[in-house]
């Protein structure tokens, strides 16, 4: 079949690109748009020629596999885009580009080189690829100043944000909004309006746009440091657009030909083209094929009305879920639709969507505190308190109340699923379903599957995380599953190095600079002492030692951000402040426990933290509890605010080499013991010359390549 078609309208030639399901620019499709612009040229009953995608979108960007091919080194992948673009541009008829849906990267650089574009009114258009860590290359850093002048395309090639057609009406990029039908618009416009406007311009012969001092620059710079700390792409892109400004077109594409050289070379690209592909992997099980059936979710219902049963509310509310929003204190359900409706207030002010969704939105949501309505439901989300014999009785309760078919899903972070599953008579429909906080805008679920979890509740679960929007990554059913699981020790050698003699804040000032989102104190701090602490005195048995500081912490009542002081102090509630009171306080327990002092270097923290999170995520991948290193690093990027540039924490190793990170592990074995000694399955990559991404976790070690 065609990947792209020509028909003709009166005198209009239509190009219409079909190539499900987003008009990807994949093999082929740069060739046939050519051959079909030169067929109409060639026509002389054509006199204009209307571009446009078949389906739910117009060119939604570059196809990313010939991208990975191009970044693994593989001369030749993907399509050169330079000869079609100068082919339409160069074409005598009018070209006009009809856009609807997303035109993203590559689909933007072929709209760019046509004489017109028009959209319609929900259309979008952005230059995404320093997402990926490139910039774009098919002479995009080149046209984009060209149409709406260096500073906005220095905002869209930095910011890699779609804006809307109003916007880039404004700005120049589009030259019309169709109202109405896409096609006959487009071709009225090129056979009435486009003539009007005096003989075809070409985009890179353009150049009133084209000034810009170098504060522009010099701001764009500032900007790309700032928002994408530790990376290169956006920096480059700037090069690339000022390279625009200063130089003609020709070796302004010549000098974005290098920069695209150089980005496909970096780390940077190949860690996010990783965890691009890392996360699309995730959906994909190897017990639950596609054609597994799958649950419909129309009505949820959720107990427990608290930080994360309001969250969870509304993600389901955003996705069109109704909610009975259950809780035992009326006080609670009052205060989870006061900090919803709060939160739905403040998109509304934002733009994100009108009063009429939010309240739609809220009116999903019902609080009551009986359980009626629940037999209804096709999902119930257990979120109340942690504990065990709590959870156990509501489970018990829900059994008796819920359909046949409903699954039963409980967001406890740290308890065993098949126990609570075993006080109902259908241990098959029970799962976690391990959000984020917050629920509502964290894009991580961890789906933790118990002995007896049906593959239908899995499929379910999965497609009801897409569905909301997220991630869902398939775990096993162990003590934290795989990112709390991580995250225990990875907190307790933080404390570690603060016994031995570096403060919080050089701690997490290091992270900070490695690329974390936050730093580990700053988390703990966040999430409470006091939860910290009822996780240690249930599994504290299985980390021991734990430096003592932060039992101090706890009886201090330094709870963390609630409390306004913890390992720092909060001034304002969020912003935490070094604490000399905290720090001497750690200096105590340290003499107290005959720990001698020194100052630590940064890249010694950093490996402290960095491979106690990777020794047990080798642990965790070996026993099976992930299915694959790369679920690890999706769940590290996505909810516990990994730099995806690094890629994950397995990727980031076997980057490093498995060799180096398990002897720079054995050598904090040799000086601290226990709690350092290398996990087998590190041991063995390393000293067989494998990497994790290797690792086939449905093989056992002697059948692994
Ligand atoms: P929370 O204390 O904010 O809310 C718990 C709510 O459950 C309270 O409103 C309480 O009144 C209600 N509740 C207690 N017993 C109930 C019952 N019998 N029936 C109905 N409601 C009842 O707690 P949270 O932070 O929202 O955590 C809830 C669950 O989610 C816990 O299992 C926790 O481990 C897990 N979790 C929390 C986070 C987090 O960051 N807070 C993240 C992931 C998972």
């Amino acid at each position: 079949m065609a990947l792209v078609n020509l028909s003709t309208r009166g005198s209009v030639a239509v190009v219409t690109i079909d190539n499900p399901p987003v008009n990807a620019l994949s093999a082929g499709v740069p060739e046939e748009i050519q051959a079909a612009i030169e067929a109409a040229e060639k026509d002389p009953s054509v006199q204009a020629v209307v571009l446009i995608g078949a389906g739910r979108t117009f060119i939604a960007g570059a196809d990313i596999k010939d991208l990975e091919r191009a970044a693994a080194g593989e001369s030749g992948a993907g399509p050169d885009l330079h000869s079609l673009l100068q082919r339409i541009e160069d074409c005598s008829k009018t070209v006009v580009m009809a856009m609807h849906g997303t035109a993203l990267g590559g689909g933007m650089e072929v709209a760019m080189a046509g004489h017109f574009r028009v959209a319609r009114p929900d259309a979008q258009f952005g230059m995404p690829e320093v997402n990926l860590g490139i910039i774009p290359g098919a002479e995009g850093t080149q046209r984009l100043p060209r149409l709406i002048g260096p500073a906005a395309a220095i905002d869209m090639c930095v910011s890699g944000r779609p804006i809307k057609a109003d916007a880039a009406l404004m700005l120049g990029l589009i030259d019309k909004i169709i109202e109405g039908d896409l096609l006959e618009g487009a071709i009225q416009f090129a056979v009435e309006l486009a003539p009007e406007r005096g003989p075809i311009r070409k985009t890179r012969e353009r150049s009133e746009k084209l000034v810009a001092d170098s504060k522009v620059f010099e701001a764009g710079r500032e900007t790309a440091r700032k928002t994408r700390r530790n990376t290169f792409a956006a920096l480059d892109a700037v090069d690339a657009i000022e390279a625009a400004v200063t130089l003609p077109f020709d070796q302004g594409c010549r000098r974005e030909r290098e920069l695209v050289r150089k980005r496909l070379e970096s780390d940077e690209c190949r860690a996010l083209i990783h965890a691009f592909f890392a996360e699309r992997a995730a959906a994909k099980v190897a017990d639950v094929p596609k054609d597994t059936p799958v649950l419909p979710i129309a009505k949820a219902a959720i107990l427990g009305a608290g930080t994360m049963g309001s969250g969870i509310a509304m993600a389901c509310a955003n996705s069109g879920i109704a909610v009975r929003l259950k809780d035992v204190e009326q006080w609670a359900l009052d205060r989870a639709m006061a900090s919803i409706r709060k939160n739905y207030e403040s998109s509304v002010q934002k733009g994100r969507f009108t009063a009429e969704v939010a309240a739609q939105r809220i009116a999903a949501i019902h609080p009551q505190t009986g359980y009626e309505g629940f037999e209804d439901a096709d999902l119930i989300i257990e979120a109340a308190f942690e504990n065990m014999e709590l959870k156990k009785r509501l489970f018990w309760e829900l059994d008796a109340v819920a359909k046949a078919v409903c699954v039963l899903a409980t967001n406890t972070s740290t308890l065993d699923i098949d126990e609570i599953a075993s006080v109902t008579k259908r241990p098959e429909r029970v799962i976690g379903l391990h959000f984020f906080s917050p629920a509502n805008v964290m894009r991580l679920v961890e789906i933790v599957r118990g002995a007896k979890t049906g593959k239908e509740i899995l499929g379910t679960a999965l497609a009801l995380a897409k569905r909301l929007g997220k991630v869902g990554v398939v775990v096993g059913n162990c003590r934290g599953f795989a990112g709390n699981r991580m995250m225990l020790p990875y907190m307790r050698e933080a404390q570690f190095i603060a016994e031995e003699g570096s403060t919080p804040s050089e701690v997490d000032g290091a992270l900070w600079d490695f690329g974390m989102a936050m730093g580990i104190f700053a988390v703990d701090d966040m999430g409470g002492i006091d939860v910290g602490h009822r996780v240690r005195e249930e599994y504290g048995h299985l980390l021991q030692p734990w430096p003592s500081a932060v039992e101090k912490l706890y009886e201090m009542g330094r709870l963390g951000q609630k409390t306004g002081k913890g390992w720092y102090k909060y001034e304002d509630g969020r912003t935490p402040i070094r604490d000399p009171e905290v720090e001497a306080m750690i200096a105590q327990t340290a003499q107290a426990a005959g720990v001698s002092r020194r100052s630590i270097p940064k890249n010694e923290i950093v490996d402290r933290c960095i491979y106690t999170l990777v020794n047990e995520a080798a642990r965790i991948l070996e026993e099976g509890y992930a299915d694959r290193a790369a679920d690890i690093d999706v769940i590290y990027v996505t909810g516990y605010g990994f730099p995806a540039y690094r890629g994950g924490p397995m990727w980031y190793a076997d980057s490093a080499g498995l060799k180096k990170v398990y002897d720079r592990v054995s050598e904090f074995h040799r000086r601290y013991g226990e709690r350092w000694e290398p996990a087998p399955l590190l041991k063995r990559l390393a000293e067989s010359g494998g990497t994790f991404a290797g690792f086939d976790a449905s093989k056992t070690i002697d059948q692994q390549p």
